[in-house]
């Protein structure tokens, strides 16, 4: 191909909200260009990096036995509504009417299709198991859609779903799958980790997501510094604390804190590390059909809470922030609620004696224990009186609550599998895998008849690959101040050879004949033979960043190009004809 017949619209100057490199070169390089919010079309280089990623997702799992579909990307309406997920899946679904008034929705995601086709085709479990995919488009009205290709509106995804008799099938699918992803994501020359997710309210029993290493990443990985657990933060489990601070000493008494409510004050005031403080941290959980529920998160106050735990634990769709008016009317009172209250008793009283009652005797308003309280003594917590707090609690009096994992793993604490130390760290996440279970066959009544003549659901799995946002994710991890460093396996050409002068027929010759030497080697190459100045076809050989650029220049009169690797600008001299074999060794 030459440059001069392609559309390669190279850009100085990068969009005004582009802040992450990928974004920058992606539009700069002229791969992508944004038509609306999240919106982008592919352009001719655009479209060859998508094609080559998109071969290697087909090219692994096709290896694994999977099988490529594709299906409607309009999705009828009715579908959604039999999943239950019609309601749940809120804004970020688009829905809408055809003429005849029609429901449909543009596919977010397609479990519902897919089940719809297994269960339409497979009806015995001869049949199983299956691995079923595509590489197809999604649309989802994202909040707040940005960085380029990294969070769209519209993107591709290749998404798979497997179909089992039963579950150890399934379990052995999910480790299949994982062991194709970790094949398709090192093709790539990405640095990545496998780490556990959330499996959010659904349940479903194991789910792993792929995060490759990036500062720039919008998910927070807990890493160890011993062993190779990882996990997202939303899943992040660690080990009981074995540095338990001195307990205080205290009777059982209701103390005058006026206006003391944050969790650092209270310490100070007391003279206790926060451990020992309860704290609450009420939400508004949002279920299905707008239903609401205030939920007092009841932990240390040394913790915090982790939201996504918290929303999983109580199954809620959202957990969102409740204003004083609203404690308020539930008879909350903001800044001092804690799990108990002190009630007088009057025979007690007699003998100067106090005892204590769960909080929850009082209101009509749920509450949920983090498992670290479990027992808990020596603890200071709210009243649920106006500038009072109890102190010398002990948990163990309540009665019939609910404990859960709750927390925030932090930095520094101990990992679960070897005790060493618990680290953060930055991904971007370009695929997940899910075991499913009977999540939607269940609802769409997606049947197979077993060996022994009873008709069941299909035990499923799930498995998506972000396709277009891996192209962001390669340049976060390849690029440098001048623009993209490609590797190999997903650039757009692997080598471009830069004619010098255009006009300098003798240059132009050598050009094309080295151009056609790599072509005959298998190279997937590029020629420039734009009438361009020599130093703004090497910026766009910088920018766009091909592995390596073959340069016809003033050098040929010694009978000698340059050979420049992209990753590092490291240069070397070949002769013109040994150039294309040196070129077609530095591009693997
Ligand atoms: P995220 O947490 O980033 O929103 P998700 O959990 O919603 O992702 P999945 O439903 O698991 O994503 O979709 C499978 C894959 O599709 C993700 O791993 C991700 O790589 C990709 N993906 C999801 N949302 C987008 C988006 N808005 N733009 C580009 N790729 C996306
Ligand atoms: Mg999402």
């Amino acid at each position: 191909m030459r440059f001069s017949k392609l559309l390669i619209p190279t850009l100085k100057e990068a969009p005004k909200d582009a802040v992450l490199p990928s974004h920058i070169y992606l539009v700069r390089g002229g791969f992508i260009y944004q038509v609306a919010s999240g919106i982008y079309d592919f352009l001719p280089l655009g479209k060859r990096v998508l094609d080559k990623v998109r071969a290697i997702v087909k090219e692994e799992l096709d290896a694994a036995g999977c099988q490529e579909v594709q299906l409607g990307f309009v999705t009828p309406a009715e579908l959604w509504k039999k999943s239950g997920r019609y309601e749940k899946y809120g804004a970020e679904l688009l829905r809408f009417n055809d003429r005849k008034g029609n429901e449909f929705v543009l596919g977010p995601t397609h479990e519902e299709m897919m089940v719809e086709l297994a269960g339409r085709f497979i009806n015995s479990y001869k049949q199983l198991p299956a691995n079923l995919y595509q590489i197809n488009l999604k649309f989802r009205d994202e909040a707040r859609p940005r960085f380029g290709l990294m969070r769209g509106r519209e993107f591709i995804m290749k998404d798979g779903y497997s179909f089992h008799a039963d579950h150890e099938d399934m379990v052995r699918e999910f480790n299949l799958m994982e062991q194709t992803y970790r094949k398709i994501f090192s093709r790539m020359g990405l640095d990545f980790r496998v780490v556990e997710a959330d499996s959010g309210a659904i349940g479903g029993e194991g789910s792993k997501e792929f995060m490759v290493l990036a500062d720039s990443g919008e998910d927070t990985i807990v890493v160890c510094d011993g062993c190779d657990y990882a996990a997202n933060i939303e899943a992040a489990k660690r080990a009981e604390t074995d540095e338990i601070p001195e307990a205080p000493e205290a009777d059982l008494m209701k103390f005058h804190t006026p206006g003391v409510t944050s969790i650092e004050d209270l310490a100070k005031y007391f003279h206790v590390d926060p451990y020992y403080i309860v704290k609450c941290v009420a939400k508004r959980a949002v279920y299905d059909e707008g239903k609401n529920e205030i939920i007092l998160f009841f932990l240390r106050g040394s913790d915090e809470l982790q939201e996504t735990k918290a929303a999983n634990s109580v199954g809620a769709n959202e957990l969102v922030d409740v204003t004083e008016e609203e404690l308020e009317t539930a008879d909350l009172v903001p800044g001092f609620i804690g799990p108990v209250s002190i009630r007088r008793n009057p025979l007690a009283d007699e003998q100067n004696r106090q005892i204590y009652t769960s909080r929850k005797a009082s209101f009509e308003v749920k509450t949920l224990f983090d498992n670290s309280l479990k027992g808990a003594s020596h603890m200071i917590c709210g009243a649920n009186e106006k500038d009072y707090h109890i102190v010398g609690v002990n948990l163990n009096v309540l009665e019939d609550e609910k404990f859960d994992d709750l927390v925030q793993v932090k930095i520094g604490d101990k990992c679960r599998e070897c005790g060493g130390k618990l680290a953060y760290t930055k991904g971007i996440e370009v695929g997940h895998i899910f075991q499913l279970g009977t999540r939607y066959s269940e609802p769409l009544d997606a049947n197979f008849l077993d060996r022994d003549g009873k008709s069941k659901p299909f035990v499923m799995g799930t498995y998506g690959i972000g396709v277009s946002r891996l192209l962001a994710a390669v340049i976060e991890q390849h690029h440098d101040e001048k623009g993209s460093i490609w590797p190999s396996s997903v650039a757009p050409f692997e080598a471009v050879v830069v004619v010098g002068n255009a006009k300098d027929e003798e240059q132009l010759r050598v050009g094309e004949k080295i151009y056609g030497d790599l072509k005959k080697m298998g190279v997937d190459a590029l020629l420039d033979d734009r009438p361009e100045r020599f130093g703004f076809k090497m910026k766009d050989f910088e920018l766009i960043g091909f592995p390596c650029a073959v340069v016809v220049g003033k050098k040929l009169s010694e009978g000698k190009v340059e050979i420049i690797k992209r990753d590092g600008l490291v240069r070397v001299e070949a002769g013109v004809d040994d150039a294309a074999e040196k070129t077609a060794e530095i591009v693997g």
